[in-house]
């Protein structure tokens, strides 16, 4: 069904970031027919008209990296030194299955769509599964099989990601929503041989690659002991670094990291929350944002960034590197917005099709209620939703042109049944935790 929406103010994200005060978007099918201002365009016959209220009319929010099947997991050992190795590998193996990776992406899913997220690029175990969830809850995803140099919950072989990649591609090739992905873990977790592999299959299916890279000071020694190089520039010689490739974190890189990441065209996802909880360090944004490097918001996985709404990372993002900088004026709340949602399309390689609102992209928007004591008054929208918005203030979630969520209330599954699966879950892993 073709849906208007009207009586709202329309952030565009466009390259000149046009606003339009009594602003209009008319959608046909999945795609964006019209962007402006309501009088310079006639409503479509039969079209479902939605009443923004007066709210601000903007893209969907792009998460550009994290691990949705990890949500029942969330609060566990929190702030453990070394998680990811003594903890996090070892209680995923004894408890990943596809049926928990199912119902943990769906509950995920559940709080992207409340937070207006309509994108997200994700790594994990049985992907193919994330996929599933994604399809039901009608959310767009970039979705990769982890690939790593030893057994993993859905493979008992090293590396055997690489086959798994291979049969979520079967399954999901020309899907509007879903597109599947290579996901090199990190480059402390794939030898040379393999990482170049990558690298030739991504080519080869003609996919994108996700990668956590440059993340921590163990991997930074251990790839200059390996190889006498840094992350990136075993990322560049292993042939990654591309326009294919989103590298998340990026925390540890230098000057000639940032030539490599800008001269192959690399987006990086930018983890800021996850980043400060885990005390790994603040990426160098700035600087990689003035080279013209691609850069979007991520939230990581709900183990690591807790919450999985983009809005959360807003506030975040402003602060933390005005406060680094000592410069309050060097990370301004548009800026932040366009990392939101152009900027995370960009980041993904995918800005043709999604994360701004005009004509001929597909219809991924969202309506962000300015009904909230917090949302009064507004004299700047962009500051109003980095500084004042709560994820609880999204109100409508269109994605491909299908309404997601109406007025709060999601339409594409059962959140209640969600919950209770969940829940069923978590129960078998609270008795099994004793014996852990
Ligand atoms: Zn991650």
């Amino acid at each position: 069904m073709d849906i208007v929406i009207k009586n709202g103010v329309v952030l565009t994200l466009n390259s000149s970031k046009s606003i339009f005060e009594k602003g209009m978007i008319i959608i046909e099918n999945d795609t964006i027919t019209f962007s402006g201002e309501e009088h310079s365009a006639s409503i479509p016959q039969h079209s479902k008209i939605i009443d923004a209220k007066g709210g601000i009319i903007m893209p969907g929010m792009i998460n550009t990296h994290t691990h949705v099947g990890m949500s029942l997991f969330r609060t566990l050992a929190d702030d453990t030194a070394d998680r990811l190795r003594k903890y996090l590998f070892p209680l995923e193996e004894k408890f990943v299955t596809p049926d928990l990776v199912y119902w943990a992406s769906l509950y995920s899913l559940t709080e992207m769509i409340e937070g207006g997220t309509t994108t997200f690029a994700d790594m994990y175990y049985f992907e193919d599964k994330v996929a599933d969830a994604a399809v039901q809850a009608g959310v767009r995803g970039i979705l990769g099989e982890s690939i790593l140099n030893f057994p993993s919950p859905d493979t008992k072989e090293p590396y055997g990601g690489f086959e798994n990649t291979e049969k979520f591609l079967e399954l999901y090739s020309n899907h509007p929503l879903i597109t599947p992905a290579l996901a090199p873990h990190a480059p402390y977790s794939l030898n040379m041989r393999n990482l170049k592999k990558t690298a030739h299959l991504a080519d080869k299916w003609d996919i994108p690659v996700l990668s956590h890279l440059a993340e921590m000071p163990f991997e930074i020694k251990q790839i200059a002991e390996e190889y006498g190089m840094s992350p990136v520039e075993l990322y560049s010689t292993a042939g990654l670094l591309s326009k294919r490739l989103t590298a998340a974190h990026c925390i540890y890189v230098n000057n000639e990291d940032i030539n490599l990441l800008k001269a192959s065209g690399t987006g990086v996802a930018h983890n800021v929350s996850a980043n400060l909880k885990s005390a790994k360090g603040i990426a160098p944004v700035l600087q990689m944002a003035s080279r013209d490097i691609p850069i979007g918001l991520g939230t990581d996985g709900p183990m690591s960034g807790n919450t999985m709404d983009v809005v959360n990372l807003l506030g975040y993002t402003a602060k933390i590197h005005k406060f680094d900088n000592k410069d309050r004026t060097v990370m301004p709340p548009a800026k932040v917005i366009e990392m939101a949602t152009i900027g995370g399309a960009r980041a993904l390689h995918i800005d043709g099709k999604t994360g701004s609102l005009e004509t001929g992209k597909k219809a991924d928007v969202i309506i962000v209620s300015t009904e909230s004591t917090a949302m009064f008054p507004i004299y700047d929208y962009y500051s109003a939703l980095v500084y004042c918005a709560s994820p609880r203030d999204v109100n409508t979630v269109i994605i491909n042109g299908e309404l997601v969520m109406e007025d709060r209330k999601i339409k594409t599954f059962n959140k209640k049944e969600t919950k209770s699966e969940a829940e069923k879950i978590v129960m078998n892993i609270k008795k099994e935790l004793g014996n852990f």
